[in-house]
């Protein structure tokens, strides 16, 4: 009996399991994941989800697998995979044939070296049972010491502030979002964090942390300490790409696809998190993205792959992060852009627009209270996706519509 079988049950492989049904597939679906739940959705687990979930939030429950036709293994990671006899293996030793295989395998936080299994204080925020060890210590008169200030950081900080913990977050650069995020931008997410009491401190290197099971203590190269209840390290994340690589398949900052995700081997596809892909609308230049929405278009688009459709991939990257009240979007690569322009709209809201030497729109970043800034970077996205070259003037003031541009 054919069957296509999914490693990794994420956002991506969740989404091409049933796209390939909603693709009017009729034979087995496996879903095959290492973690002891259905699949879950991860933004939560930084924002609104650490307050008051202790359930993940699922992207379906059982019985829609199950009325699907879909078969869900959870807590069984797979360890190999035998491309000649186009099988997987699981570590329970169970052995599972593909006609063709999607791997989507994600990220895994990055750590600090030598704090692995240091202690029950130090800690990463991947998964949902991270998130519940967290949300154990967030509490009124705790400490936690956040190193690095990438989003995931940033958001846990915002969450902690919240429920009255106090927070010190330490980024080892000059700046807080150094990396994909604009300077203007930054220093407003900056100060919203001082305002709510964020003790962050930037251009601060650490010299070495000391935990146990009671305590934990951040000690600076400068030579002061810093102690905390709990140190969740932000620092990334790094693609899970072993077992690609230990089949051979070509590895370039994540499991190599074409534009229409597939491996070097022409019966296994990756997507999501831990794949790298030329960007179209970027001259083909090749990105990993860590985007919730990129991994449901790619797992969308590559379950019509794994049935021979043969599209390549076409969105525009887009990101969004929430802290507080604010929500800051990005669309598009702003790498390469020589002019930026501002758009200024209500409650402080505004929109950054970076475009090329040939005045094509490349980027555009937005920060403001709620939706503020949605719509604009919603149309943002089209034009870049149309490839238009738009007046920055017409840009810059906020009685032009964008659509306007767009239909130009
Ligand atoms: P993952 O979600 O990483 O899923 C991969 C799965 O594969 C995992 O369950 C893993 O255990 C499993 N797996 C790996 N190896 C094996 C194996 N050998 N055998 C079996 N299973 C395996 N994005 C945004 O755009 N906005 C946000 O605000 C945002 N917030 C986030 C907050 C947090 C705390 C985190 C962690 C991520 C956030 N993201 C956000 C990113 C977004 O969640 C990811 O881009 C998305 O989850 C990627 O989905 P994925 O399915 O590719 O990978």
């Amino acid at each position: 009996m054919g069957s296509i079988v999914i490693v990794g049950a994420g956002e991506c492989g969740a989404r091409a399991a049933f796209a390939l049904r909603e693709k009017g597939y009729d034979r087995r679906v496996i879903l095959i994941g290492a973690e002891p739940h259905l699949p879950y959705e991860r933004p939560p687990l930084s924002k609104d989800g650490l307050r008051d979930g202790a359930q993940p939030k699922y992207v379906a429950d059982a019985e829609r697998y199950a009325a699907a036709g879909i078969d869900v293994l959870t807590d069984a990671p797979v360890r190999a995979i035998d491309r000649g006899a186009k099988r997987v293996e699981l570590v329970d030793g169970a052995s599972i044939p593909y006609d063709r295989l999607l791997l989507a395998t994600g990220a895994r936080a990055r750590t600090l070296p030598g704090t692995d299994s240091m202690s029950p204080r130090v800690r990463t925020l991947r998964t949902h049972v991270d998130a519940e060890v967290i949300r154990r210590e967030l509490q009124p008169g705790r400490m936690l010491a956040i190193i690095g200030g990438g989003f995931i950081g940033l958001e846990l900080a915002a969450t902690a502030r919240r429920l009255g913990t106090e927070v010190v977050l330490i980024e080892g650069l000059t700046r807080i979002l150094s990396r994909g995020v604009p300077s203007e931008i930054a220093a407003v997410v900056d100060e919203r964090h001082r305002q709510e009491g964020v003790d962050i401190r930037c251009d601060t290197k650490i010299d070495r942390i000391d935990a146990d099971d009671r305590s934990a203590r951040i000690v600076l190269a400068q030579g002061d300490s810093i102690n905390a209840d709990l140190i969740v390290v932000g620092i990334g994340a790094v693609p899970n790409t072993e077992l690609a690589a230990a089949a051979g398949l070509v590895i370039d900052n994540g499991i190599a696809v074409d534009a229409t995700l597939r491996t070097s081997d022409p019966d296994i596809f990756a997507a999501g998190d831990c794949c790298s892909y030329p960007l179209c609308h970027y001259g083909g230049s090749r990105v990993r993205l860590e985007a919730w929405r990129n991994a449901q278009d790619q797992g969308t688009l590559v379950a019509g792959n794994l049935l021979g459709a043969n599209e390549t991939m076409t969105s525009v990257p887009w990101f969004w992060s929430d802290q507080y009240d604010l929500t800051l979007q990005i669309a598009g690569l702003a790498d390469g852009a020589a002019t930026t322009v501002r758009r200024d709209l209500a409650d402080g809201a505004f929109i950054l627009f970076h475009l090329d030497n040939s005045g094509r729109l490349l980027a555009a970043s937005g920060i403001g209270p709620g939706n503020a800034v949605a719509r604009d970077i919603r149309l943002a996205e089209m034009l870049i996706a149309a490839g238009k070259r738009p007046d920055p003037q017409a840009l810059v003031s906020p009685e032009t519509k964008l659509k306007a541009l767009l239909a130009a």
